[in-house]
C-alpha cells in the first residue's frame, strides 16, 4: 500500500493536538474544507461501532463508558484499515490518535512505510483562557444549543435565544471538572508531544489562546504552504472561500 497523493507527492497526515476548548474542532472543520481530505476521528469510529452493535463495538463499551482508553491493538488496526481506503490517498486528519506512545510509534512506522508525510500542530492554549472559556459556556437544557458569556452570548442574558428556556452550566463545564479535564490532557498528551519533538521534523506549536479562529487557521495555512501541502487544497488557496485574513 504506497500512498501517494497528486503529481506523485506523498500523501499527508495531518495530526492535530489540542486540549479541550482550544479550538481543535473548529480547526479541523476549516482543514477538511480547505485541503479537501477527511477528518478521522478514532472516537467517532468506536462509537460507530457501538451503535452498530459490531463485535468490536461490544467488546469496548464498557470501557468507552468509563472513559478509559481502548487498546492500542485495537485502535492501531481501526486506523490502518481507515487509512488504507481510497477517499484518504492524498490524506488525512487525525483527530484523537494517536492518544499514547505506543500508538504514536506504530503510526510513525506505519507512515514511513507507505511514504506518507507528516505534520504535526499542536494548539496551544493557557490554562485560565480555556477555563475563562469553557466556563462561560451556558447551554439550553431544551434544545441543546451552545452559548458562550464572551464569544456567543444569548440577546436575554441567560434565556435561550430560541425557546426562551433558561440556560443552564453543564456539569462537566463547571470549574473543578475543567481544571480535572485540562491536567489529564496534559498527563496523557505531555509524553505525546515530547516523542514527536523527536520523531517529526514538521511539528507545530501555534498559539491559540486569544486570537480569533481565522486567525489561527491563516497560521496553519501559512505552515502547509510553506511545506508545500497547500496545493492539496480544492480552492486555490482556500483562504477567500473561508473569509479568513491573516
Ligand atoms: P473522543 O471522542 O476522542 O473523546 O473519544 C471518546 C472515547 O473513545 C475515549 O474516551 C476512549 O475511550 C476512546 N478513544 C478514542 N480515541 C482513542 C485512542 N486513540 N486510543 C484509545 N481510546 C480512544
Amino acid at each position: 500500500m504506497d500512498q501517494r497523493g497528486k503529481n506523485d507527492r506523498p500523501a499527508l497526515a495531518l495530526i492535530l493536538f489540542g486540549s479541550p476548548g482550544s479550538g481543535k474542532g473548529t480547526q479541523s472543520k476549516f482543514l477538511v474544507e480547505w485541503l479537501g481530505i477527511p477528518q478521522i476521528s478514532t472516537g467517532d469510529m468506536l462509537r460507530d461501532q457501538m451503535r452498530r452493535g459490531t463485535e468490536i463495538g461490544k467488546s469496548i463499551s464498557r470501557i468507552m463508558k468509563a472513559g478509559q482508553l481502548v487498546s492500542d491493538e485495537l485502535v492501531n488496526k481501526l486506523v490502518e484499515d481507515r487509512i488504507a481506503q481510497p477517499d484518504c490517498k492524498r490524506g488525512y486528519i487525525l483527530d484523537g490518535y494517536p492518544r499514547t506512545s505506543g500508538q504514536a510509534e506504530v503510526l510513525m512506522e506505519m507512515l514511513r512505510r507507505v511514504g506518507t508525510e507528516e505534520v504535526v500542530i499542536h494548539l496551544v492554549v493557557d490554562y485560565n483562557v480555556i477555563i475563562s472559556r469553557l466556563t462561560g459556556r451556558r447551554v439550553c437544557p431544551k434544545c441543546g444549543t451552545l452559548y458562550n458569556a464572551s464569544s456567543r452570548p444569548s440577546l436575554k442574558d441567560g434565556i435561550c435565544d430560541l425557546d426562551g428556556e433558561t440556560l443552564v452550566v453543564r456539569e462537566d463545564d463547571k470549574e473543578e471538572v475543567v481544571r480535572a479535564r485540562l491536567e489529564e490532557y496534559e498527563r496523557l498528551t505531555w509524553p505525546l508531544l515530547q516523542f514527536f519533538e523527536g520523531a517529526s521534523e514538521r511539528m507545530y506549536h501555534v498559539d491559540a489562546s486569544t486570537r480569533k479562529p481565522e486567525a489561527v487557521f491563516a497560521e496553519i495555512q501559512a505552515r502547509m504552504n510553506a511545506l508545500g501541502f497547500g496545493d492539496l487544497g480544492v480552492g486555490d488557496s482556500g483562504v477567500g472561500e473561508l473569509g479568513v485574513r491573516s
